[in-house]
Order: C-alpha cells, then structure tokens, then sequence
C-alpha cells in the first residue's frame, strides 16, 4: 500500500476543529509515533491533525511552504521534518545539515508567523548541546560553548532555531518553543546502515548478520554512553506539550540519568532482542563520536510526575520485532 504524501487523524470530521495541527515530518520515525498514538486513544473530536511528508512540499522552498501552510491552515505546528541521520551520516556532510535545516526551520517558523500560527513545537537535539559541559545537561545550558566536531553544521542549525522561537516571541508571534530529545528509536526508523542513528543502523545490521551467518559489527570501542527514549514514549511527550506547554523556554525528553548505556551494552540488549546468537566484533577504526551528552529529565518530571517510560529492552524488543515483521516496508 502506497503511503499519502498528506493524511488526517481527525476522529470527528463532521464537526467545526478547534485546532487544526500541521505535523511536518509526518513520515518518519516521531511523526508516525504521533499517528500512532492518537490512532491508538489519544485523539480529540476537536483536533484535526494533519501530516505532511517532504513529497507534499519541500520545505526548503519557501513558496511550497506558503502554499501548504494555505491548504491547511494550521492553527498549531508541530515541526519535526530535518535532515537527519546518525554520526556516520553527519561526519561527512556539515554543509548539508547546516544549509538545509537552516532553510527548513526558518521557512516554517516565518510562515507560521505570517499566517499568525498561534503554536509552533520544533525538535532541538541533546547532541547540539557544547561538547565540553557539566553532566547532567539541563534546558539553559545549549549556547554555553561549541558542539562536537563531528555535528557542528547540524547543530548550529538546531542551536539558530531556538535562538529564532525567542525572537519570534519577542515580536508578538505566538508559543515557538521546543522538545529537547535525547536519542530516539522506534517502528519508522530510518534503518539504513550507513545514515540511520546507532540502534536501527545495528538492528539491521544483526538482521543481515543472522540471515547470512556472518559476525555482527558494532562501529567503534562500545564505551561511549548514550540514554535512549522510545518513540511512543516521545509521541505522547509531544501531545502533551500540544495541548499543556505554553513556555518558550525548550524541555528536555529524555529517560533518567541512571537509564544510560554504554554502546556495547545497548548492542548487547539489541542482539537479545533479535535473537542473535553469532560472533560480534567491535570495529575500533571507525569514530566513537561524542562520548556522553547525559541530559536531565528534572523538568520534564517536574511537568509530568510519575511519567511512564517503556523500559528499554521492551522498547528494543518493540522494535526489532517491527522491523523483522516489516522488512519489505522499513526504510533502508
Ligand atoms: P526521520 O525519521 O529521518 O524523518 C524525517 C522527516 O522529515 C521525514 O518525514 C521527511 O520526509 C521529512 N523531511 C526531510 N527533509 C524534508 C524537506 N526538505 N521537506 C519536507 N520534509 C522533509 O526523522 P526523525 O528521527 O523522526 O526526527 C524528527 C525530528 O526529531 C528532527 O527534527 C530531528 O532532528 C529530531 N530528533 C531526532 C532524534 C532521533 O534520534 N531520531 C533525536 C533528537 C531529535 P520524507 O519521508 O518525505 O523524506
Ligand atoms: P549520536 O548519538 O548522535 O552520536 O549518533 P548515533 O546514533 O549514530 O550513535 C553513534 C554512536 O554509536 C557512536 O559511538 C558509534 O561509534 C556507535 N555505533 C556503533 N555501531 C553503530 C552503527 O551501526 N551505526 C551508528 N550510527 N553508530 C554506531
């Protein structure tokens, strides 16, 4: 079945919306763990969501921007489309990831103002935090010095967005604010080896490893940390702020501090997780990018106490069994 380049969950079209909420990114890994979501109980009768993929409108044209924000008429955003990809794909392309999220971010968040958009929620990143910082990483502390080497294109994008959200505000815009996510993994990923981020990249290589009976190669030493947060964890994070965060201050969504992992143990949870029982072997050549960006969740708990987070063999259970169930379909 051929996936819309534009799509609705409106659980009660006969009705006049009170909101209508453009999601940009709609087809990748956050924006289906949105669908999902409300397809799943979370929906409103007075919510229309609308998802839009980069085929529907490139956001990099301004023009094609205009026209969608015309079509839809989005009284809240929730802006996740970016290029995105892991350390592998970052590595090689600073210019790309700078030049295009720039475009992207700045054509979404000047259209929602000029069509008088009374809510924008974007997607900052802990890894455009500084590379040198105290740990935990809080909310205040992103412009405190330069990020990682490896991302720095990406991250002055992400870094400009928030700086935009302010200004926008101060000039009587609506709520521009931002999720702070620390890794995010799920059904939708982008699975392809060399671009995906490190848990869809490493499933899919155990996949190919356990279908040719070859070893599994995890890149790098496996020492550097990393906290993980399911996608149907961030979907609901992102509903929630929808409907509840009104501060244009950013929010971190990540898991606790005692929830991080090193590489090597998160590759040992994927390899039981997908029951591979073969020879794994760690490629010490290839870089180990940042060594930990360990993020707080003190504010988040602060909004939702007692949050629920899928623990994270259960969510990597999820998922490769998603991906093995869907391999025809997953991106890869
Ligand atoms: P993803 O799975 O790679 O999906 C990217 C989405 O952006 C797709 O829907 C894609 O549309 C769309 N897109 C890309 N270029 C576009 C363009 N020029 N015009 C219109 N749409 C375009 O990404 P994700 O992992 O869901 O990430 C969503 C957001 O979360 C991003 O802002 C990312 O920086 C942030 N984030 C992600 C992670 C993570 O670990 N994944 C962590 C922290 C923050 P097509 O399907 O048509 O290509
Ligand atoms: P990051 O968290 O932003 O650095 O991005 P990634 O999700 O790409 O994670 C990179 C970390 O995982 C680095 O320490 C890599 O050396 C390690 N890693 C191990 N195997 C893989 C893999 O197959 N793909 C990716 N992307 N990273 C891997």
């Amino acid at each position: 079945m051929s996936q819309p380049n534009i799509w609705e969950v409106w659980t009660a079209p006969s009705t006049v919306p009170v909101k209508t909420i453009l999601v940009t990114g709609g087809s990748g890994l956050l924006g289906k763990a949105i669908e999902q979501a409300l397809l799943a109980g979370e929906s409103r009768d007075d919510e229309r969501w609308v998802f839009v993929n980069s085929k529907e409108a490139d956001l990099k044209d301004r023009l094609a921007v205009k026209r969608l924000f015309e079509k839809v008429n989005p009284t809240h955003v929730i802006h996740l489309a970016a290029l995105v990809g892991g350390l592998f794909r970052n590595l090689g392309n600073n210019l790309d990831f700078l030049r295009t999220n720039m475009a992207i971010n700045d054509n979404v968040l000047q259209t929602s103002f000029e069509q008088g958009v009374q809510k924008v929620i974007s997607c900052l990143s802990t890894c455009v935090f500084p590379d040198k910082i105290t740990y935990p990483m809080e909310e205040s502390m992103l412009h405190n010095g330069p990020p990682h080497p490896s991302n720095f294109g990406f991250s002055h994008a992400k870094r400009i967005l928030d700086i935009e959200n302010r200004a926008y505000n101060l000039q009587g815009g609506g709520i521009f604010t931002a999720i702070i996510p620390t890794n995010v993994f799920g059904p939708h990923d982008n699975f392809n080896i060399e671009d995906g981020h490190m848990v869809a990249g490493l499933i899919h290589k155990a996949y190919l490893a356990k279908k040719n009976k070859t070893e599994l190669t995890v890149w790098g030493s496996g020492l550097p940390r990393r906290q993980f947060i399911y996608s149907r964890d961030m979907a609901k994070i992102f509903i929630w702020a929808l409907r509840e965060y009104e501060d244009v201050e950013p929010i971190m969504a990540t898991v606790g501090e005692d929830e991080e992992f090193s590489i090597r143990e998160t590759a040992d949870m994927i390899v039981k997780a997908m029951n591979f029982t073969g020879p794994v072997r760690f490629d010490t050549s290839r870089s180990d990018g940042q060594f930990r960006k360990t993020s707080s969740n003190a504010k988040l708990l602060k909004h939702l106490p007692g949050f629920q987070y899928t623990p994270t063999q259960q969510a990597l259970q999820e998922t490769c069994d998603w991906f093995n169930d869907n391999y025809g379909l997953a991106r890869k």
